[in-house]
């Protein structure tokens, strides 16, 4: 395998993480789920995003699946998302013998269309699960207001998106239920991870529940029932406390993560800019209502074609940009599982052209300047 002298990602380590794990086993002797350093996490996520309750589970994909199954999605059911995005977004309603509706993106945020929504809700219509995509919010004013008359849940994919905010609020607290993820490639990490942010109070109890396999747990540790039984479905959707313990020690240092990943950001925007202007390449739109969290850096290309020759043309200067998302809508499971609505065509242009760059936490200034100078000769600019 080739190595890079500029991967696409390298995960960051806060400074922390091996010594509360230390703890966690050697002081605190609890190695299960919600232990001191998980209910930190908790305390963290609810102070600092203001969200009523937080939740860690052991990934995004388990934060997804909970909020499936607190909306009470069951077969036959119908959830609006986007296409352009990752499986998860769509699996967790499929588990649940729901239909993913398909829509398309826009063309400026390459989030879901909100204009496209109306078309897409039929009676069999339960959820819109908007997915911030690169950090960047959804019009979520306009989608909020689709869903409340049709009494749709709005559950927001913030996997990649932990302290954007759209109109001063936190990403993951303005919907119904938010998702997160601290999976090594976003920009918290603790390896595998995730969060459930709860905001509507009607959730918070039956959260707890289906997050220890369907039983009282919580309440009775906290001496509310007597007795810790069996009292509705659910699943394992806690981490243990190691990851807590780790993930601790990133959330202490997320402002200092994100700042210095939000520099990476600008640097590449101001030294592509003349690229975007003349016309060459698309750069990423930040709505003037949002601050983003420097999560991810990508341009848009012309074509596939261009696309493919300067990521080689990158390699052969070590350094290694990715592409993502095989549309949901053209997925073998995504035609088996799920309908489109309209005919898809921002989503698939934009999955051939999109490209990510590099962007980590340790990237230098002439890191940057040499992936620029890198796409600079391509263009011949
Ligand atoms: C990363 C991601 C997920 C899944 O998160 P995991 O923690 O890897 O399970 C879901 N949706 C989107 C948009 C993501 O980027």
């Amino acid at each position: 395998m080739q190595r890079f002298d500029i991967p696409f990602n390298k995960p960051y380590i806060a400074g922390k993480e091996l010594y509360y794990i230390a703890q966690a086993v050697m002081v605190d002797e609890h190695l299960s789920g919600d232990g001191p350093f998980t209910k930190r996490c908790h305390e963290w996520l609810e102070r600092h995003l203001k969200c009523k309750k937080g939740l860690l589970t052991h990934s995004g994909t388990a934060a997804l699946e909970m909020a499936a199954i607190l909306c009470d999605i069951q077969p036959g059911d119908e959830v609006i998302m986007p296409s352009f995005t990752f499986v998860s977004t769509a699996n967790a309603f499929v588990l649940r013998g729901a239909t993913p509706v398909f829509v398309d993106i826009r063309p400026d945020s390459l989030n879901i269309d909100e204009k496209q929504i109306s078309s897409a809700i039929t009676s069999r219509t339960r959820a819109i699960v908007p997915v911030h995509y690169a950090g960047m919010s959804c019009d979520m004013d306009e989608i909020l207001d689709i869903a409340h008359p049709h009494r749709l849940w709005v559950i927001e994919d913030a996997a990649q998106a932990l302290f954007s905010t759209y109109k001063d609020r936190f990403l993951g607290t303005i919907g119904h239920l938010g998702c997160l993820s601290f999976h090594e490639t976003k920009n918290i990490i603790s390896g595998e991870g995730g969060a459930l942010l709860v905001n509507d109070e009607r959730f918070i109890q039956r959260s707890e529940i289906i997050r220890e396999k369907g039983t009282n747990r919580s309440q009775f540790f906290r001496g509310q029932v007597d007795k810790y039984t069996w009292v509705d479905v659910g699943s394992s959707y806690l981490p243990s406390e190691l990851v807590g313990a780790f993930l601790f020690a990133q959330l202490e240092q997320a402002e200092r993560i994100i700042a210095a990943r939000n520099r990476i950001f600008q640097q590449y925007y101001q030294q592509l800019k003349p690229l975007q202007d003349q016309g060459t390449i698309r750069l990423p739109l930040v709505a003037d209502d949002c601050a983003c969290n420097g999560h991810m850096f990508y341009i848009i290309t012309r074509s596939l074609k261009e696309r493919t020759l300067l990521i080689q043309a990158l390699k052969n200067e070590n350094i290694l940009a990715v592409f993502h998302y095989v549309p949901l809508h053209s997925a073998p499971a995504g035609q088996k599982y799920g309908r489109q609505v309209g005919d898809m065509r921002v989503t698939n242009e934009i999955s051939d052209c999109v490209l990510r760059l590099p962007l980590y936490y340790e990237m230098t200034d002439a890191d940057v300047a040499r992936v620029v100078r890198v796409i600079r000769q391509f263009y011949h600019v």
